[in-house]
């Protein structure tokens, strides 16, 4: 019987997309949103009410930056005081009387800061309040249910989808605060109208199976290339290198298997120096395109600081240790590991000698020929390794969401 309301009585796929996804995160239940936004907003409006308060991470992504800072307080008088959130003993002092919500996400973005989730679970349960986890970096990496989040929030836009081509979310919790969410009279995704359509749904629901297989590739690629741009002295963030600051926690949280993420950050101290290196990248040597989504499947370069934490002030910015140089990495799995390694060694090479500036180091027919040698496919059918440029990809513009 074909459903007459998606907001009232789900059609099949969403309801099954939603099983699956309660699965991954290990919760009674879930529900999946049109976006992203739509389930972090359902879950705080859901959560809060006027005059309650939120803690939250200083490092989460700009869109709930904005919601959180600005939104909030002026159309629902929900206020939210930001804190480092791997100092816990700044989130403690932060609550009020009127705090409901803890949120962070598992991963940070951009600064690849790994959360304590037991620890902001014991905080936030002792004083009656609910841990709310955006898992949208890490999904089957890590499993914040188990760690003692209540309600657990991806986008699916990103890893989940893996092709830029749809823009979802889901809320994963206990079955009693699910149906809330679905309420006739009060539940914000039944009123507000953030649904998941079910064709979407399908299509997502065919992509989980091969979720977790590219997890561990997008996982060891980037451990690779964070490590050899480590060893060239590159200043690159990676939860996965020895030196990362919450490397012992991550090894602690994470689930074995799927390594510790597709994302890495290069600080190339300038965005002059920034910018050279991403548009050698795309335009020279065929590595990455720059789009400010992630978790497609082939590498994606974002400028952080004027693109996915654009809303956040230079004092902001500052603050969450985003320098304007920041470039960010969601390594994709295309090609080989090593053909993209020449790739991306080629073009780092390229922007961090100052004498290079807007001019390859090495001609490119040399990268092609070293390819070559090493009998390096080229999987761009449309370009042959040969004397033209490794790859001239068009720009995507608006072809995901950040
Ligand atoms: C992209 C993103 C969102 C928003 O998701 P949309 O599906 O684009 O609405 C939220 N959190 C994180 C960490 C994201 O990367």
């Amino acid at each position: 019987m074909p459903e007459i309301f998606s907001g009232e009585r789900n059609p099949d796929n969403v309801r099954y997309l939603g099983r699956q996804l309660a699965a991954l995160e290990g919760t009674q239940a879930a529900y999946p949103t049109s976006s992203g936004m739509a389930a972090i907003t359902a879950t705080i409006m859901q959560l809060c009410n006027s005059g309650d308060h939120i803690v939250a991470s200083s490092t989460v992504y700009g869109g709930t930056f904005a919601l959180l800072k600005s939104f909030l307080p002026l159309k629902c008088g929900i206020q939210t005081t930001f804190v480092d959130i791997s100092d816990l003993a700044a989130v403690e002092a932060a609550i009020t009387s009127r705090t409901k919500v803890v949120y962070t996400e598992a991963i940070s973005n951009p600064t690849l800061a790994v959360a304590n989730l037991p620890a902001l679970a014991d905080i936030a349960h002792i004083k009656g309040m609910k841990l709310v986890v955006d898992n949208t970096f890490s999904p089957m990496m890590i499993s914040p249910a188990r760690w003692g989040a209540d309600l657990v929030i991806h986008s699916l836009t990103k890893f989940v989808s893996g092709a830029s081509d749809v823009i979802a979310g889901v809320v994963c919790g206990d079955a009693e605060f699910i149906r809330s969410l679905v309420d006739l009279q009060v539940g914000p995704i039944m009123l507000m109208g953030p649904t998941m359509d079910a064709k979407v749904a399908s299509e997502l629901s065919l992509r989980l199976a091969h979720l977790g297989i590219r997890m561990a590739e997008h996982s060891r690629r980037a451990a690779a290339y964070a490590e050899r741009l480590a060893q060239m002295g590159a200043k690159v963030t990676y939860p996965g290198l020895h030196g990362h600051k919450q490397h012992d926690l991550l090894n602690k949280l994470r689930n074995a298997d799927y390594g510790y993420g597709g994302m890495l950050t290069i600080d190339f101290g300038s965005q002059q120096a920034a910018e050279h290196f991403m548009e050698y990248a795309q335009n020279v040597c065929g590595f990455g395109l720059m789009a400010v989504s992630l978790g497609y499947f082939d590498t994606l370069l974002s400028l952080s600081g004027s693109t996915t934490s654009s809303e956040l002030s230079s004092a902001e910015k500052a603050l969450a240790g985003i320098p304007s140089g920041l470039v960010r990495l969601s390594v994709g799995i295309t090609g080989t590991l090593e053909q993209r390694w020449l790739q991306l060694k080629q073009s780092y090479l390229a922007a961090t000698s100052s004498a290079s500036i807007k001019q390859p180091l090495v001609p490119v027919t040399e990268i092609a020929e070293e390819l070559q040698a090493q009998k390096v496919v080229n999987i761009i059918a449309s370009q042959p390794v040969a004397q033209e440029p490794l790859c001239k990809q068009p720009r995507v513009e608006g072809m995901a969401s950040r």
